[in-house]
């Protein structure tokens, strides 16, 4: 018969932000002398847990140091329209070193690269060797050595236990046999990602044909917006858009996981009629992978065809853009490529002949803002505006795909949930994507780190206020 169960902390989900919670906390009781007693609930399998972060390559936007692309608090500023939490920003970006130091010495390894030709921002990048998923088995192998903490697998959580005076208690969880028990802690965190994988919560926020949106990867299924609910349930205020989602443009063809055809910039992008409806040269890919297939799924009803030629394909810094496991459609004429797209060969003729048109003679440079753009066209190209007249041409229809949700929980500096009022709530923390922070456009290569960086500092902050309630006793 399942009982209740008592622990120091529980945690909801397996992924960078929990994983970071649980070993932070574990670590600083245990340097007080106190063997915590952890739950982490998880409800996957073992072999699926870490629904985003198991999936990622978990680029972050950081220098050897481990100090922060100096720019990403303005980029978060001008992109939210000033509605993204500054304080919450500038803590992030002040605590990215030690949480490039606490991963460094949980045996998670970094490749950093120089000047990626994807964005003209960023100086440097980061990411761990063997992407989220080394994250994930670094930090449950260190929490494998607390003998106190375990991993409850196949476990959901659905509510949160709340004391008379709006402590939070605990968590009532589900198991494989549909049972419910309650896990009874002072400290509650809540890591269990947006809303991706729940198309009643992505309908009614992201709205009409949100059923459209495929999955990046199959792990986000997991990530049903359960924490959101359950905070709000109890007076959680939320943060973030949440009719807006990170999205990107997948190659419609394949059922590989992350098909995602990062080319745009060098193509004409084209609706179902054969018209453009975006301006491909506005921003580099890191600033507008995202825009281009939100646009895709707004703008042109989710279908949508990326247009170029072979001056693009044979060049030897963009063919592995169009990297993907069907070949892109191929042929000698525009209207024999429109033909295999199945596009209206009349309306993709004229699109083309428009645009080429409409270049101006600036010299092409893949490698920089060139200015080689349009005039007299509507979208504009804003750059690398190349006439799309060197045969053969390609095609590859693109339709996107969900990766993750803005919406989700208002948290403060040191994690805490805090009420529609403005109070932390007693007992309660968020970190990683259920907290949420963007707005109209979300800066790449940020939310791995920002789950970490968070959920070691609740992890320690729990752990603190758990060692001063045995003093203060
Ligand atoms: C393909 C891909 C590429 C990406 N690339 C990057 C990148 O380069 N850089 C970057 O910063 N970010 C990137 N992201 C985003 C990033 O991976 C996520 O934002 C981040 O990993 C989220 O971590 P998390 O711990 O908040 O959530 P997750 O890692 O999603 O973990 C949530 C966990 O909660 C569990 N769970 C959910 N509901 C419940 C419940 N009710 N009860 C129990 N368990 C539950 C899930 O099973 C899962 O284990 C990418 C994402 C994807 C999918």
């Amino acid at each position: 018969m399942a009982s209740d169960e008592t622990y120091d902390l529980v945690v909801v989900g397996c992924g960078a932000a929990g994983l970071s919670t649980a070993v932070s906390f574990a670590e600083t009781a245990k340097a007080e002398g106190h063997e915590a007693r952890i739950a982490v609930l998880e409800r996957s399998t073992e072999e699926e847990r870490g629904a985003s972060t198991r999936w990622t390559t978990a680029g972050m936007r950081v220098d050897r140091d481990f100090v922060m692309d100096p720019g990403w608090v303005g980029q978060m500023q001008e992109d939210s329209q000033g509605l993204a939490d500054l304080e919450y920003c500038l803590a992030y970006e002040r605590e990215v070193p030690a949480t490039g130091k606490f991963l460094q010495e949980h045996g998670v390894e970094f490749i950093f690269r120089d000047r990626p030709i994807s964005s003209s921002r960023l100086t440097m990048s980061a990411s761990p060797n063997g992407g989220g998923l080394a994250i994930i088995d670094a930090l449950a192998g260190h929490l494998a050595q607390h003998p106190g903490a375990q991993i409850i697998y196949e476990t959901e959580a659905v509510s949160l236990v709340l004391s008379d005076e709006g402590r939070v208690e605990g968590v009532r969880v589900r198991d494989r046999d549909g049972l419910m028990r309650t896990l009874r802690a002072p400290s509650v965190m809540l890591a269990c990602g947006g809303f991706e994988g729940n198309y009643e919560m992505l309908t009614h926020y992201l709205g009409k044909n949100a059923v459209d949106l495929k999955k990046l990867v199959p792990g986000t299924r997991f990530n049903t917006g359960d924490g959101i609910r359950m905070a709000q349930a109890i007076g959680a205020a939320t943060s973030g858009q949440f009719d807006r989602a990170h999205t990107e443009a997948i190659d419609v063809r394949t059922d590989r996981p992350d098909a995602v055809i990062s080319a745009h910039n060098f193509c004409i992008v084209v609706d179902a009629d054969g018209k453009r409806f975006y301006d491909e040269g506005a921003k580099d890919l890191l600033d507008s992978f995202e825009l281009v297939a939100f646009d895709i799924w707004e703008k042109a009803n989710n279908t949508a065809f990326y247009i170029t030629d072979d001056a693009v394909l044979s060049h030897e810094l963009l063919s592995s853009r169009f990297d993907t496991d069907v070949p892109p459609a191929k042929a000698d004429t525009i209207r024999d490529l429109a033909a295999q797209l199945g596009l209206d060969a009349d309306a993709l003729e004229q699109t083309v002949n428009e645009f080429n048109a409409a270049c101006n003679d600036a010299d092409w440079d893949p490698s920089r803002y060139d200015g080689k753009s349009t005039t007299g066209i509507t979208p504009p190209k804003s750059n690398w505006a190349n006439p799309i007249n060197h045969p053969p041409y390609y095609g590859i229809p693109v339709a996107a795909a969900i990766c993750f949700t803005y919406g989700g929980l208002k948290t403060d500096t040191l994690s805490r949930v805090v009420s529609t009022g403005g109070f932390p709530i007693p007992g309660l923390y968020a970190a990683g994507e259920i907290s949420g922070i963007t707005y109209h456009s979300y800066p790449a290569l940020t939310t791995v780190l920002r789950a970490c960086t968070f959920g070691r500092i609740a992890g320690a902050h729990a752990a603190v206020q758990m060692q001063e309630a045995v003093t203060v006793r």
